[in-house]
């Protein structure tokens, strides 16, 4: 089976490429589905974090409040170092369950879509790895556009990730996102050829 890894920056573009899989019936394991879940109410992750941070993130439901628990460490790193380090023994885990549910369904070939791709080492475990950029400019007027926050709190968001640049030095294929969706498609088209291509040895072996 291959196992393709997928990241980028964040409003790079990655959820629109791993749509584009979709598209082309090949299955998508999204960390971000997985981080949710591992964070409902009553789970070894949720009970790890409300540990840590105290009852103050949560609703009244008692499940957690993301957007507070975001911004509690989005304006500070050692906490998002914190929360990264709690939850990534979960968030790993199940992300492993699903691809043995798809490797056990028989699929060939499946998409890591993994905005912590390299700081949660899974790239390791993927090839080719696939870097989705785009422009500093572009991404900050999309992540703006898209999720209506101003400047400042979009940069500081942008600046929150390991630089979109470096991931782009550690990637086997760079997508650049920074034109319109159909230049965007136009370039997927050759991306899914490689992709669809067998592992060669060197690959198989994971040599890196
Ligand atoms: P996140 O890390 O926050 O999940 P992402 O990398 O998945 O972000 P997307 O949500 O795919 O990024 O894209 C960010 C925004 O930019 C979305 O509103 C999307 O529709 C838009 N977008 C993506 N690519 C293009 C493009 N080529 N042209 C115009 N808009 C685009």
């Amino acid at each position: 089976m291959r196992i393709v890894g997928l990241t980028g920056g964040i409003g790079s573009g990655k959820s629109t490429v791993s749509n584009l899989f979709k598209a082309h019936a090949i299955p998508v394991v999204d960390a971000d589905v997985v981080a949710r879940n591992v964070l409902k109410k009553g789970t070894g992750g949720w009970r790890k974090v409300v540990a840590a941070f105290g009852d103050e993130i949560l609703l009244a439901s008692g499940e957690v409040d993301r957007p507070k628990l975001g911004q509690i460490v989005f304006s500070d790193p050692d906490k998002r170092q914190l929360l990264n380090r709690l939850l990534a023994p979960y968030i790993s885990s199940g992300i492993f369950l699903e691809v043995f549910k798809l490797w056990m369904k028989g699929c060939k070939i499946i998409v890591l879509d993994v905005p912590l791709l390299f700081e949660a080492k899974m790239d390791k475990w993927t090839k080719p790895i696939i870097v989705v950029w785009a422009d500093p400019e572009t991404q900050l007027q999309r992540l703006m556009a898209r999720d209506g926050t101003t400047v400042e709190e979009a940069e500081s968001r942008i600046n929150a990730q390991m630089p979109l640049d470096l991931k782009r030095t550690k990637a086997d294929i760079v997508i650049d996102n920074s034109g319109s969706l159909d230049d965007l498609h136009e370039r997927f088209r050759d991306v899914l050829v490689h992709v669809r291509k067998p592992l060669t040895w060197t690959e198989f072996g994971l040599s890196r």
